[in-house]
This record gives C-alpha cells, structure tokens and sequence, in this order.
C-alpha cells in the first residue's frame, strides 16, 4: 500500500488473489523463492499521457490517458481501453492485473494489459468522440503494435471508438496492421461473435457450473445488471437458452419486467439511441423503472453482475441468499465486494469470479488476432463453437484445480491458482526478468 499509494481497487485485486494461492506456494516454495508473488504484483511498464481534444464549440478539454502493459510471459499486451470519468491509474492497474489471469486462463497465447481515459463519452457528439479518439492514439500509438501490445473495447469503447482510433493508427504509421486493435467491426477485420463473445461466454460458463451441481439453465429467473455490450449479449444467450431475464439497469435506474425483458428494445435504446434505460417504459407500459433502485433487491434464481466494478456489496448478497439465489457469474470485473463474495460461499452459492466467467470477451479478441495475422475470416458458427469450447476448458480447470487443492467448488481458488502456475512457470522459464 505505501508502494501504490491510494490505489484502492489495485490493492483489493491484488489481495483477492493472493490470499488463495497460499495452498501452491506450500506445496511449491520454488515460487517464493524466486519472488514470483512480488514481480507479477509489478506491472513491467505504465505509460500516462495527456489527451487534448477541441469540443464541437471550440474549448479545450484535457483529459490523462492510461495505458499499463502489467505481464507479457504468455503473449503481448492485451486488455481493453476504458472511457469513463472515474477511470484513475488504480482502476487501470487492477483491471490489468485481473486481465494477467484471465488471459491465462483462455490458454491463449496472450499477456495481460489495461487502458483508457478519465473522458466521459457521455452526451458527446460523433465527432467530439472522433476528435478525442485521435487525439489519444496520437500518443498511443507508439506503445502498441501486434507483437508488443494489442488494446481493445471496455465501458465506453465500442466498435465505432475502434474505428475511429484505428483510423488515426493507420494514418500515422502508413500501415494497415489491423491485428493492433480487436473489436473491429466485421466489414474491415473484425472477428465475428467478438460483440456478443463476454456476455454468451458468461451464460456458457454459468451453464458449466449449473451443471456441475446437477442443474439446468432452463426456466431460471435471471437478473443482468447493467444494459451495455456485456450485459446485452448475456441476456441474449439467457434467453436463447431457456432463462428468463426480469430485470436489466444502467446508472440511472432498474427495469423490472415481469413477464421478461424484451431485447431487442434494448439493443434499440443502447445500440443505436444511445438513451437511458429508462425509456424503455415508454414501449412497454407495464414494467417497472426503479430510479436509483436495486437491482439485487429483485428475486431471482441466477444473478449476472455486468456494469462495474464493487457494484453488488454484502448486503445485496445477502438479499441474495434470502431470495433463493443458485448461483452467480461475474460479466463485469470484480463486481462483487469481497464480503459478498464470502457470503456466497458461505450459504452455498455457486460463484464465477469474473476473471474465469468474462474470459469470453478476451479469448475472441484472441481468436480475431489469429484470424488478422492469417489473412483470414471464420463462420460465426465455428467462432461461437471455439468460444464454447474455450468457456467450458476454463470451467474444467478451475473446477479441477480447486480439488487438486481440496477445494471442491471454490472456483475462486481454482481460477487463481490454474492461471498463477501457467504464468509464474512461463516467468520463471525467461529468468529473472
Ligand atoms: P458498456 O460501456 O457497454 O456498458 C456498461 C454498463 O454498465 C452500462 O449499462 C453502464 O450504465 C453501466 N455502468 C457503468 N458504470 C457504472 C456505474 N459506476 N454504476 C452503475 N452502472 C454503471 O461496458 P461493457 O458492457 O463493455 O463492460 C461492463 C463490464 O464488463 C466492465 O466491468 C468491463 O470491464 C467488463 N468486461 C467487458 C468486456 C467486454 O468485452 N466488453 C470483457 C470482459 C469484462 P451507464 O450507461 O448509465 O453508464
């Protein structure tokens, strides 16, 4: 904590981590020995910058770009840029270090990265967005490339600020190396099923743990919190596969529809709007918007936190619990408060942590990097069947790992572990470095 001074999120991750993997480091102590907790708590590079950026009236907003490239032992730099206000270098730094494991875990040859910028895309222009855009991979640029460091999408990154921010790369580097960026549209190189790869990879991996106690997606009452690309395509994938979704939110409040939610009213407000979630009652007078309201207040059989980070803390956990809660799967990054965390596996919640449950987003960005250095372009349906595959390999080793280690069911442990050995022996191959 001295060493990273009010990094917050930064210090939870970290401690997240680390007080499950005392188990490999007894049964390991060459890992000690060689100071392998210390180096991978250490990102290898953090690049700050400024970003100038003219509004549509002409005044001069500055704003500070991020981008830390945490450990490439397994591959480049790669993890998605984030657009939001209350971006700081801590909540880079502990998406990174969470993306080192989770990048791990796809079994894709793939480091670990994080970036973005305090800038609120909130009630920007197209061309506000441009303008920024520009203005960041104009310092951006020189950090990244297919080899050392691929960014891609994250809250308030979608597929129109990566077109804008490869526009600008090609421009500057006279050079269309468009394996730089993931989550590309499809039209000019990007891998399909990448959009909807985090949230249906969330429901196959939640199908996976399901199924590991015996029970089923179909009829469950589910609640997603959030209503952006994650949370968008998990719903879908509910929906395809049986459940039923009653409520979805954004920042400014909950839609409790009883007789299910209705996507594609959805897709129109946040996809194309680009509105509050809010408005979605003036189509369907018979939900509920909740201002400001609770979404775990909400009873459900499955939970899917997909907006933020610390968003579901104890006391929504507990509500949880007493609303007959099965199981939980993380969409977004660290959504749960380590105390909600340990009231699910004290009542006996299944519970993926996001850094095995979201791995779906990742590993397509992996597989669109493959398909971008073969010159090449897959099927949607061979892309969602590799996801597929990818999903239920991560749940198989997590699942595993926590009973190598007497564990059974801590998919906590076993997720930290899996990915630490993969990482720590891949560090410990190249040397002290
Ligand atoms: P989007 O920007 O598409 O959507 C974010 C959603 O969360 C919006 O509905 C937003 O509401 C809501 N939200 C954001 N911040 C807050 C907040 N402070 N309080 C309440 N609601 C909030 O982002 P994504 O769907 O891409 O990302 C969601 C989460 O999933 C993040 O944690 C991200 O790191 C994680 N993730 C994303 C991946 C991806 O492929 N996109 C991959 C793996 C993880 P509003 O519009 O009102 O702000």
């Amino acid at each position: 904590k001295n060493r990273n001074p009010g990094e917050t999120e930064f210090h939870q991750a970290v401690w997240e981590v680390i007080e499950t993997l005392t188990p490999v480091l007894e049964k390991c102590p060459y890992y000690a020995k060689q100071k392998i907790i210390e180096r991978i708590c250490e990102p290898e590079r953090q690049i700050i910058f400024r970003v100038p950026w003219q509004d549509d009236d002409g005044e001069v907003h500055i704003n500070r770009g991020f981008r830390v490239g945490f450990n490439s032992a397994l591959g480049p730099y790669k993890g998605g840029l984030r657009f939001h206000p209350s971006v700081l270098l801590g909540t880079i730094k502990f998406l990174a270090f969470e993306q080192t494991f989770k990048n791990a875990l796809t079994g894709l040859p793939i480091g670990s990265g994080k970036g973005g910028s305090d800038f609120d895309p909130k009630g920007k222009s197209d061309n506000e967005i441009m303008r920024f855009c520009q203005s960041f991979m104009t310092e951006l640029y020189r950090h990244i490339g297919e080899m050392t460091d691929v960014p891609a999408g994250d809250i308030g990154v979608g597929a129109r600020e990566i077109g804008f921010l490869f526009g600008q790369y090609k421009r500057i580097t006279n050079c269309y190396e468009s394996g730089v960026l993931t989550g590309k549209s499809p039209s000019w190189g990007g891998a399909l099923v990448r959009k909807e790869a985090t949230g249906y990879g969330l429901v196959y991996f939640a199908e996976e743990m399901l199924k590991a106690r015996n029970e089923s997606l179909k009829g469950k009452v589910c609640v997603v919190s959030g209503s952006g690309n994650v949370a968008i395509y998990a719903i879908e994938k509910l929906q395809q596969l049986g459940a039923k979704v009653v409520a979805c939110s954004d920042s400014g409040g909950v839609i409790y529809d009883e007789r299910g939610i209705d996507l594609e009213t959805v897709k129109e407000i946040k996809e194309v709007q680009r509105d509050r979630i809010k408005a979605y009652v003036a189509q369907h007078g018979e939900a509920d918007y909740r201002d400001k309201g609770n979404i775990w207040d909400i009873p459900c059989d499955l939970a899917f936190p997909c907006a933020t980070q610390n968003e579901l803390d104890e006391k929504a956990a507990q509500t949880l619990v007493e609303n007959g809660c099965l199981a939980v799967a993380e969409g977004a990054n660290m959504p749960c408060t380590p105390e909600a965390v340990d009231c699910f596996m004290e009542n006996n919640v299944a519970y993926g942590p996001g850094k095995a449950a979201n791995a779906g987003g990742v590993a397509t960005s992996a597989l669109e990097m493959q398909q971008n250095a073969s010159r090449d372009s897959w099927t949607f349906e061979h892309t969602e069947k590799r996801l597929r595959q990818i999903m239920a390999n991560i749940h198989r080793d997590c699942y595993d790992t926590a009973r190598e280690f007497d564990l059974d069911g801590n998919y906590v442990a076993g997720a930290n572990i899996a990915s630490f050995r993969r990482v720590a022996d891949a560090m410990l191959a190249f040397g002290v470095i």
